[in-house]
Order: structure tokens, then C-alpha cells, then sequence
């Protein structure tokens, strides 16, 4: 594969949202580089089928799986401790579980189109920046923590009040991890993925799919693989340097306007 050389031999890495999608191209490139994986999903059974196949591909005792709700605090810290339990230590997050979806503001009712959002896309990640930065902290051996945002992180978007909040968040949650944990060796990096082909985007029509990929400088939608291939990037120590920024892994989305064609 390429680009591949076991650049995370010897790490060990807790991925939110490892049962689909991007987070699902992670587990697999962090494993082919070297890394032991904690698959940590809210659906267990999918989780549970990802190290399965896993481990039918010769990779057994690479990964474990973990049930937890990113949105509650103690599933999250208990999904740290099951890393530190099975992998004997953890030196990356990647907080990347997040749904998607949203109303016209007007048409909102708070407890189903803010909160819920929120709980999940912010809260989640608030929630794995702290249980992982008290791990590595206790550690004493740095680590990396790198987080999902969006394109719509950075700027305002139709039908995605909520979303473009809990996204923005995440990059602010991002910069001051990384000036709070310096002191512990910890690096904190955002991604902001544009339109990637994974069910959050393929539940859409034939023609939205289209329009989505349109808006990227390919003319296609981003392979979720090719974000795992940064993620494992940012995790290794190639990426010592980068720290309490946001790399934009969006096909060029957040550059281009309009297509004169
Ligand atoms: P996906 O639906 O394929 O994967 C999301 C995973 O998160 C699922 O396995 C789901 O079960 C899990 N999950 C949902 N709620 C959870 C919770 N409360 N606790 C634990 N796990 C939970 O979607 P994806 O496209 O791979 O999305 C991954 C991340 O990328 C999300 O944060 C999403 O907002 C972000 N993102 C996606 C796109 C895109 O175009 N697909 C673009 C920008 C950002």
C-alpha cells in the first residue's frame, strides 16, 4: 500500500467511531502500520465484526473492540482503560465518532436538533481529549491526540446549525489541548474532511452525491482511506511539528467556489 512502513510500530491507538467509515479506514491503516488498535463504537456488534475480520486477515492480537457512548464521560474513560488494559498503554486518540443531519434554525426544537448534536460532536470529543490526556499524563510518555472536525467547522453551512457548532468547537478544543498538554509531551491536531464517500454521505441521493462531489477540486468524493492515510501521518512522529492546527483534508472544498464549466 502505499506510503506504508510500519510508521506506528510499538503504538497504541483508541479510535471513536472505528466500526464505519472514516474511522473504520484508520483502524485498518493504523493496523497495516504497526499500530494495536481499541475499536471503540457505539454498536457493539459492528465494532466486534471489524477486529473479527481483522484478526482473519492475520492480525490477531493487533485489535479489540470496546462499546462505548462517546456523549458519557465514563464510557469513554473506561474505553482508556481497556486500551491501557489489553495494550498495556495508549499514545493515540483519534476522537472521530460523530453523526451528522440538522433543520433550518427556525424549525428547531433544542432537545432533538441542538442537544443531541452537541452531546455526541462535542461533548464526545471534549470527552476523549480529557480521559486520554489524564492517561497520558499518568503515563508519562506524551502522545497524540487528533480529532475530527469539518469543513463546516470553519464556516456556516445550510441545515447545519448544530453541526457547524459542534465542529467549530472541536478545533477550538484542539488548540487549547495543545497549549494545556504541552507540558506532557501531548500534540492535539483537527481534521477538517470534506465530502467522503461513507454512509453518512451515501444515505443521500444519486444526485446530491454528485452535487457533493462537484464541490471538490477531484470532481469525486474523498475515499475514506485517503483521510486515514493523514490521520496515520499526523499520528506518527513525522508530525512532531505539527501541533494545535487544523489540516485540511477536503479536496480543496474550502478554497473553491464555483466551477465555470
Ligand atoms: P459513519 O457514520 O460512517 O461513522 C460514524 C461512526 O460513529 C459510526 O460507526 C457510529 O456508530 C459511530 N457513533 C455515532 N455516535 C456515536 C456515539 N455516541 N458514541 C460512539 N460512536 C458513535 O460516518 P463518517 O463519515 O465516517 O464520520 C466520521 C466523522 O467524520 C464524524 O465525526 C463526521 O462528522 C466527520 N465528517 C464526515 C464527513 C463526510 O463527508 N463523511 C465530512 C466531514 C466530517
Amino acid at each position: 500500500m502505499r506510503g506504508e512502513g510500519k510508521r506506528l510500530e510499538g503504538k497504541v491507538a483508541l479510535i471513536t467511531g472505528g466500526a464505519s467509515g472514516i474511522g473504520l479506514a484508520t483502524v485498518q491503516k493504523f493496523v497495516r502500520e504497526g499500530a494495536k488498535v481499541l475499536v471503540v463504537d457505539i454498536d457493539a456488534e459492528r465494532a466486534e465484526k471489524v477486529v473479527a475480520e481483522i484478526e482473519a486477515d492475520g492480525q490477531a492480537g493487533s485489535v479489540a473492540a470496546a462499546q462505548a457512548d462517546v456523549s458519557v464521560y465514563a464510557d469513554v474513560e473506561a474505553a482508556v482503560q481497556r486500551a491501557v488494559d489489553v495494550f498495556g498503554r495508549l499514545d493515540v486518540i483519534f476522537n472521530n465518532a460523530g453523526i451528522a443531519g440538522g433543520k433550518a434554525l427556525l424549525d428547531h426544537d433544542p432537545a432533538v436538533d441542538y442537544a443531541p448534536m452537541i452531546r455526541v460532536d462535542q461533548d464526545g470529543v471534549y470527552h476523549g481529549i480529557l480521559a486520554a490526556g489524564r492517561q497520558f499524563k499518568s503515563q508519562g510518555t506524551g502522545g497524540v491526540i487528533i480529532s475530527t472536525s469539518s469543513i463546516y467547522g470553519e464556516q456556516a453551512a445550510e441545515l447545519a446549525f448544530s453541526y457547524s457548532a459542534a465542529k467549530a468547537a472541536v478545533i477550538s478544543f484542539t488548540r487549547s489541548a495543545a497549549y494545556e498538554l504541552a507540558e506532557y509531551g501531548v500534540r492535539a491536531v483537527a481534521i477538517t474532511p470534506g465530502r467522503v464517500g461513507t454512509p453518512i454521505i451515501n444515505q443521500f441521493s444519486e444526485e446530491l452525491r454528485t452535487t457533493f462531489a462537484s464541490e471538490q477540486l477531484r470532481n469525486a468524493l474523498t475515499e475514506p482511506s485517503e483521510i486515514a492515510d493523514v490521520v496515520a501521518f499526523l499520528a506518527s512522529d513525522e508530525a512532531n511539528a505539527i501541533n494545535g492546527t487544523v489540516v485540511h483534508v477536503d479536496d480543496g472544498y474550502s478554497v473553491f467556489k464555483q466551477r465555470l464549466d
